[in-house]
Protein backbone atom coordinates (compact mmCIF):
# COMPACT_ATOMS: atom_id res chain seq x y z
CA UNK A 1 0.00 0.00 0.00
CA UNK A 2 1.11 3.53 -0.79
CA UNK A 3 1.13 5.54 2.22
CA UNK A 4 1.55 9.40 1.76
CA UNK A 5 3.23 10.77 5.28
CA UNK A 6 3.01 14.22 6.56
CA UNK A 7 4.59 14.98 9.59
CA UNK A 8 4.02 18.21 11.29
CA UNK A 9 5.36 18.02 15.05
CA UNK A 10 3.81 20.83 16.68
CA UNK A 11 0.56 19.24 15.99
CA UNK A 12 2.07 16.14 17.72
CA UNK A 13 3.46 18.23 20.75
CA UNK A 14 0.14 20.11 20.99
CA UNK A 15 -2.25 17.08 21.23
CA UNK A 16 -0.03 14.86 23.56
CA UNK A 17 -0.19 18.13 25.85
CA UNK A 18 -4.03 18.03 25.53
CA UNK A 19 -3.90 14.30 25.99
CA UNK A 20 -2.06 14.32 29.37
CA UNK A 21 -3.64 17.58 30.29
CA UNK A 22 -7.62 17.02 29.67
CA UNK A 23 -7.52 12.95 28.61
CA UNK A 24 -5.23 11.96 31.53
CA UNK A 25 -5.64 14.77 34.24
CA UNK A 26 -1.58 14.99 34.55
CA UNK A 27 -0.68 18.40 35.11
CA UNK A 28 1.79 20.03 32.67
CA UNK A 29 2.94 21.79 35.78
CA UNK A 30 4.38 18.21 36.72
CA UNK A 31 7.93 18.21 36.51
CA UNK A 32 7.96 14.39 35.54
CA UNK A 33 5.56 14.91 32.26
CA UNK A 34 6.22 18.52 31.31
CA UNK A 35 9.17 17.20 28.81
CA UNK A 36 6.96 14.18 27.60
CA UNK A 37 4.67 16.03 24.67
CA UNK A 38 7.90 17.32 23.38
CA UNK A 39 10.39 14.01 23.09
CA UNK A 40 7.02 11.71 21.90
CA UNK A 41 6.44 14.75 19.10
CA UNK A 42 9.92 14.21 18.17
CA UNK A 43 10.22 10.28 18.37
CA UNK A 44 6.62 10.04 16.57
CA UNK A 45 8.09 12.15 13.66
CA UNK A 46 11.68 10.16 13.59
CA UNK A 47 9.75 7.23 13.45
CA UNK A 48 6.85 7.58 11.31
CA UNK A 49 9.26 9.76 8.42
CA UNK A 50 10.46 6.92 7.55
CA UNK A 51 6.94 5.32 6.53
CA UNK A 52 7.52 8.25 3.69
CA UNK A 53 8.12 6.39 0.13
CA UNK A 54 9.57 9.88 -1.10
CA UNK A 55 12.49 9.00 1.60
CA UNK A 56 15.88 9.34 -0.10
CA UNK A 57 17.65 8.04 3.41
CA UNK A 58 17.95 4.31 1.53
CA UNK A 59 18.19 5.32 -1.91
CA UNK A 60 21.15 7.29 -1.33
CA UNK A 61 22.30 4.61 1.50
CA UNK A 62 22.48 1.54 -1.00
CA UNK A 63 23.47 3.69 -3.94
CA UNK A 64 26.73 3.68 -2.89
CA UNK A 65 27.85 0.28 -3.94
CA UNK A 66 31.24 -0.97 -5.58
CA UNK A 67 32.44 -4.38 -7.70
CA UNK A 68 33.64 -6.91 -5.73
CA UNK A 69 35.19 -10.12 -7.09
CA UNK A 70 33.78 -13.18 -4.44
CA UNK A 71 31.66 -15.63 -5.16
CA UNK A 72 30.84 -16.26 -1.22
CA UNK A 73 28.01 -15.93 1.42
CA UNK A 74 28.03 -12.05 2.79
CA UNK A 75 26.64 -12.17 6.53
CA UNK A 76 25.54 -9.73 8.97
CA UNK A 77 24.80 -11.28 11.79
CA UNK A 78 22.23 -10.63 14.72
CA UNK A 79 21.85 -6.75 14.47
CA UNK A 80 19.43 -5.62 16.89
CA UNK A 81 16.88 -2.90 15.55
CA UNK A 82 14.54 -1.02 18.00
CA UNK A 83 11.41 -1.04 16.21
CA UNK A 84 7.93 0.06 16.88
CA UNK A 85 4.42 -2.03 16.40
CA UNK A 86 1.90 0.00 14.12
CA UNK A 87 -0.73 -1.63 15.85
CA UNK A 88 -0.51 -0.38 19.74
CA UNK A 89 2.80 2.10 18.95
CA UNK A 90 4.78 -0.01 21.45
CA UNK A 91 8.18 -0.94 21.39
CA UNK A 92 8.93 -4.15 19.31
CA UNK A 93 12.84 -5.52 19.37
CA UNK A 94 13.76 -7.18 16.36
CA UNK A 95 17.19 -9.39 16.14
CA UNK A 96 18.24 -9.19 12.07
CA UNK A 97 20.37 -11.58 10.41
CA UNK A 98 21.04 -11.05 6.52
CA UNK A 99 23.12 -13.15 4.14
CA UNK A 100 23.82 -13.15 0.06
CA UNK A 101 25.89 -14.13 -2.12
CA UNK A 102 27.21 -11.17 -4.15
CA UNK A 103 26.79 -10.94 -8.23
CA UNK A 104 30.12 -8.88 -8.43
CA UNK A 105 28.29 -5.99 -6.83
CA UNK A 106 28.92 -5.51 -2.63
CA UNK A 107 28.40 -2.75 -0.26
CA UNK A 108 30.15 -1.35 3.03
CA UNK A 109 29.09 -3.83 5.97
CA UNK A 110 28.08 -0.98 8.18
CA UNK A 111 25.71 -0.04 4.97
CA UNK A 112 23.76 -3.26 5.76
CA UNK A 113 23.42 -2.17 9.37
CA UNK A 114 22.56 1.24 8.81
CA UNK A 115 19.93 -0.09 6.23
CA UNK A 116 18.13 -2.61 8.30
CA UNK A 117 18.10 0.73 11.21
CA UNK A 118 17.11 2.79 8.50
CA UNK A 119 13.94 -0.42 7.35
CA UNK A 120 13.50 -1.07 10.64
CA UNK A 121 13.32 1.81 13.07
CA UNK A 122 9.40 2.88 12.07
CA UNK A 123 6.34 1.48 12.50
CA UNK A 124 6.55 -1.76 10.31
CA UNK A 125 5.09 -5.17 10.76
CA UNK A 126 7.75 -8.15 11.30
CA UNK A 127 6.42 -9.76 8.23
CA UNK A 128 6.82 -7.17 6.06
CA UNK A 129 9.96 -5.81 7.22
CA UNK A 130 11.60 -9.19 6.39
CA UNK A 131 10.05 -8.71 2.81
CA UNK A 132 11.55 -5.09 2.29
CA UNK A 133 14.75 -6.60 3.92
CA UNK A 134 15.39 -9.01 1.02
CA UNK A 135 13.96 -6.80 -1.79
CA UNK A 136 16.03 -4.12 -0.81
CA UNK A 137 19.06 -6.47 -1.02
CA UNK A 138 17.93 -7.49 -4.44
CA UNK A 139 16.92 -4.42 -5.57
CA UNK A 140 20.31 -2.52 -4.81
CA UNK A 141 23.13 -5.00 -5.12
CA UNK A 142 21.71 -7.73 -7.77
CA UNK A 143 22.83 -10.63 -5.91
CA UNK A 144 22.99 -14.61 -6.22
CA UNK A 145 20.27 -14.37 -3.79
CA UNK A 146 19.45 -13.32 -0.09
CA UNK A 147 18.53 -14.27 2.99
CA UNK A 148 16.63 -12.34 5.97
CA UNK A 149 15.56 -14.06 8.99
CA UNK A 150 14.31 -11.94 12.14
CA UNK A 151 13.65 -12.90 15.71
CA UNK A 152 11.00 -10.67 16.73
CA UNK A 153 10.06 -9.31 20.18
CA UNK A 154 6.83 -7.64 20.78
CA UNK A 155 6.15 -5.83 24.23
CA UNK A 156 2.73 -5.03 23.14
CA UNK A 157 2.12 -8.87 23.76
CA UNK A 158 3.01 -8.54 27.45
CA UNK A 159 2.03 -5.06 27.95
CA UNK A 160 -1.29 -5.66 27.22
CA UNK A 161 -1.66 -8.82 28.86
CA UNK A 162 -0.72 -12.18 26.92
CA UNK A 163 1.59 -14.15 28.60
CA UNK A 164 3.49 -15.04 24.91
CA UNK A 165 6.41 -13.38 25.54
CA UNK A 166 8.47 -16.01 22.89
CA UNK A 167 10.35 -14.19 19.80
CA UNK A 168 8.41 -14.85 17.00
CA UNK A 169 10.35 -15.60 14.15
CA UNK A 170 9.84 -14.71 10.13
CA UNK A 171 12.22 -15.75 7.22
CA UNK A 172 12.07 -14.88 3.65
CA UNK A 173 14.47 -15.95 0.80
CA UNK A 174 15.10 -15.45 -2.52
CA UNK A 175 17.16 -16.81 -5.64
CA UNK A 176 20.04 -19.47 -4.44
CA UNK A 177 18.74 -19.47 -1.26
CA UNK A 178 15.21 -20.38 -2.25
CA UNK A 179 16.65 -22.93 -5.28
CA UNK A 180 19.61 -24.84 -2.90
CA UNK A 181 17.93 -25.62 0.32
CA UNK A 182 22.07 -26.52 1.23
CA UNK A 183 22.62 -22.85 0.98
CA UNK A 184 20.02 -21.89 3.58
CA UNK A 185 21.55 -24.82 6.13
CA UNK A 186 24.72 -23.09 5.89
CA UNK A 187 23.50 -19.72 6.45
CA UNK A 188 21.47 -20.98 9.63
CA UNK A 189 24.73 -23.00 10.75
CA UNK A 190 26.57 -19.60 10.55
CA UNK A 191 24.45 -17.44 12.24
CA UNK A 192 23.28 -20.17 14.65
CA UNK A 193 24.86 -19.35 18.11
CA UNK A 194 27.22 -22.05 17.94
CA UNK A 195 29.41 -20.80 15.42
CA UNK A 196 30.43 -18.49 17.78
ZN1 LIG B 1 1.29 -4.73 18.80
Amino acid sequence: MERKVSIDRDFIEEKMKEILEKGLGLSQDDPTFNKTPKRVAKFLSDYFSRLDPKSSELKSLMERHFPINYDGMIIKRKIKVYSLCPHHLIPSVYDISIGFIPNERSTGFSNLSKMMEILGKKPVLQEELTQEIVECLDKWLEPKGSICIIHGTHLCIPICGSKDEKPTTTKLSSGVFLHEPDMETKFTNMISDESE
